[in-house]
C-alpha cells in the first residue's frame, strides 16, 4: 500500500497490506486476549487509558505531523483534532464507572435484582479517514473500557496514524492482544467481515455501511453504523448580526475542507435576509486562508462533476468552481446559488468544499426542503427566536439539532444518525453501553 501525501501528491511510505491468513491470526490473538483483558478490573483499565490520554499530549507534535502528512489537513487542524480526541477520552474516563458498574435495581421479597454488563468479546472497528482519531476513539476507547478486545482497521488513507495509536496504546499498558491494528483497504475489510467477531462498528459511507450490515446480518451481533450526511442549515429572517451568522456558516461548510460527516452541506436562507447573507457569506469564503488538501485524489473529479452538473442545470457560481493546478489534490472553496434539489450538489453527499445556497419564502418551505433527503445526521437553524428555531428543528428528522451553531460534536451527547446516516449511537452514556451486553442477576 502506497501512502501518499495529498498536499503534494508525493509518496511518503509504502507498507504491506495484511494478508487474509494474517488477519485470521490477528483475530485468533484478539479472541485469546479476551479472557485476560476482561479480567483486568475496570479501575485498572481506566488507569491504562488515562496514560493514553497523557500519551496523546506527550506525542502531540509527532502525531499531528503524521496525520497531516497522510490526510492533508493543515497542521493546526490536526492539533485541534488531537485536543478534541483527548476531551472525548476524558469523558469516557470520567463516566464509564457510573454506567458500567453493577446496579442493584430492586429487592423483591428476599431476592436481590441487579443489572450488570458483560463485554461483547472481540469488537471489529472499521474506520474512516476524515477525523481518524476522533471517530476511532468513539469506538475503541469505550470498547476497551467495557472489557472487549478490539480489531481496529484504520482507513487505508489514515494507516500511519492508526499504527501510531496502536503503538501508544501498547506502550500505555493495553495488552498486545487487546488492541490490534489491521492494515489494508476494502479487501482486508472483507476478511474482517468473514470472521466471527462479536460486534461490528463502522464509520464511513452509507454505501459501505449498508453493505457491511447485510454482510454480517446472519451473525446476529451488534452493528453500529456512523455514516454520511447531507446536513441542512436554515437562516431565518430573524437574525441579529448576519455577518456573524455568515462567518459561522462558512466555518461549518469549509472546516476540514468540508470533509466532515456533520459539515453543513446545504444552506437555505429566508428571502428577507438572502442578499445580505450572500454578500457576507461570499466575502467570508473568499477570505478563507489555509484550506488543506482533498484527502482522496479521486474525489477532486467528483467535486468538479457536482459543480458542473449544477451549472449545467442553471446554478450560478459565485466563487471557486475549478480544480486547482497546484501539485497534490486541491479544490477551491466554492459557492453556488440558484440551486435546486434536481442538482447533485443538493441531493448527494458532497464531502468537500462546495456549497449550494437556496432562497426560501417561509419556515414551511425550509422544513420541507431540509427533510428532502435520505440522510438524517444533523440540522441547524439560526434565529434570535430560539423557540422558533427549536420548533422548526423538531419537524426535521435528524439525530442532532443545532440552534445558532453547527458542525460541533459533544462527548456528552449521543452521536447518532437516522436513515442513511446510520444506526445506533456513539458518545454519551449510550456510547458507553453500546459495547456491552446486559446481564440480569436474581440473587436469593
Ligand atoms: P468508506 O465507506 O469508503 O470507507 C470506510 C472504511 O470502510 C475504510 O476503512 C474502508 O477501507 C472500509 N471498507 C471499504 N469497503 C469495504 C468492504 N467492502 N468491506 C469492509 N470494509 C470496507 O468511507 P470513507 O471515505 O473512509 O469515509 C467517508 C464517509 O464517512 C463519508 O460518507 C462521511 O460522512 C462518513 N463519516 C461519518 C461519520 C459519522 O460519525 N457519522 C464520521 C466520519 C465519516
Amino acid at each position: 500500500m502506497k501512502i501518499i501525501n495529498p498536499s503534494n501528491g508525493k509518496m511518503i511510505d509504502e507498507i504491506n497490506d495484511d494478508t487474509v491468513p494474517l488477519v485470521q491470526e490477528k483475530y485468533q490473538r484478539a479472541r485469546r486476549g479476551t479472557s485476560e483483558w476482561k479480567g483486568v478490573p475496570l479501575k485498572e483499565r481506566l488507569v491504562i487509558l488515562k496514560k493514553f490520554h497523557q500519551a496523546l499530549e506527550d506525542h502531540r507534535d509527532e502525531l499531528a505531523a503524521t496525520l497531516t502528512s497522510e490526510v492533508g489537513k493543515p497542521l493546526q487542524e490536526s492539533i485541534n483534532e488531537i485536543n478534541g480526541a483527548r476531551a472525548r477520552l476524558q469523558y469516557f474516563l470520567d463516566h464509564s464507572e457510573t454506567w458500567l458498574g453493577e446496579n442493584k435495581v430492586r429487592t423483591d421479597g428476599n431476592t436481590q435484582e441487579s443489572l450488570c454488563f458483560d463485554p461483547l468479546g472481540v469488537v471489529c472497528n472499521i474506520s474512516a479517514w476524515n477525523y481518524p482519531l476522533l471517530v476511532g476513539i468513539n469506538v475503541y476507547v469505550p470498547a476497551l473500557l467495557g472489557g472487549n478486545t478490539v480489531l481496529y482497521k484504520p482507513s487505508e488513507y489514515a494507516t500511519l496514524t492508526g499504527l501510531m495509536v496502536e503503538r501508544l496504546l501498547h506502550t500505555c499498558g493495553v495488552p498486545q492482544d487487546a488492541f490490534i491494528a489491521v492494515v489494508g483497504a476494502a479487501a482486508v475489510g472483507e476478511a474482517l467481515l468473514d470472521l466471527p467477531c462479536d460486534g461490528y462498528f463502522f464509520t464511513g459511507s452509507f454505501k459501505t455501511g449498508q453493505y457491511i450490515a447485510k454482510r454480517v446480518a446472519d451473525k446476529l451481533v451488534p452493528v453500529g453504523l456512523e455514516l454520511g450526511g447531507k446536513d441542512p442549515l436554515y437562516v431565518t429572517d430573524e437574525v441579529e448580526d448576519i455577518s456573524l451568522v455568515a462567518a459561522a456558516v462558512a466555518e461549518g461548510c469549509f472546516y476540514n475542507n468540508g470533509q466532515s460527516c456533520c459539515a453543513v452541506e446545504r444552506v437555505y436562507v429566508h428571502e428577507k435576509v438572502y442578499q445580505h447573507f450572500i454578500d457576507a457569506f461570499v466575502s467570508e469564503v473568499k477570505g478563507l486562508t489555509e484550506q488543506g488538501a482533498i484527502t482522496r485524489s479521486v474525489h477532486v473529479n467528483f467535486l468538479q462533476e457536482q459543480v458542473d452538473d449544477a451549472i449545467a442545470k442553471g446554478a450560478k457560481l459565485l466563487c471557486g468552481g475549478k480544480v486547482s493546478d497546484k501539485p497534490g489534490f486541491h479544490y477551491p472553496a466554492t459557492v453556488l446559488t440558484h440551486v435546486d434539489h434536481s442538482m447533485r450538489v443538493m441531493s448527494e453527499e458532497t464531502f468537500g468544499p462546495v456549497i449550494g445556497v437556496m432562497k426560501v419564502k417561509s419556515d414551511e418551505e425550509a422544513i420541507k426542503l431540509m427533510n428532502d433527503t435520505e440522510y438524517g445526521l444533523t440540522a441547524a437553524v439560526y434565529s434570535s427566536d430560539r423557540a422558533r428555531a427549536r420548533a422548526i428543528l423538531e419537524l426535521v428528522n435528524s439525530g442532532t439539532s443545532y440552534i445558532n451553531c453547527c458542525d460541533r460534536v459533544s462527548p456528552y451527547l449521543p452521536w447518532s444518525g437516522r436513515g442513511h446516516s446510520g444506526l445506533g449511537s456513539t458518545l454519551s452514556y449510550l456510547g458507553i453501553l453500546a459495547f456491552v451486553r446486559p446481564r440480569g442477576i436474581h440473587l436469593r
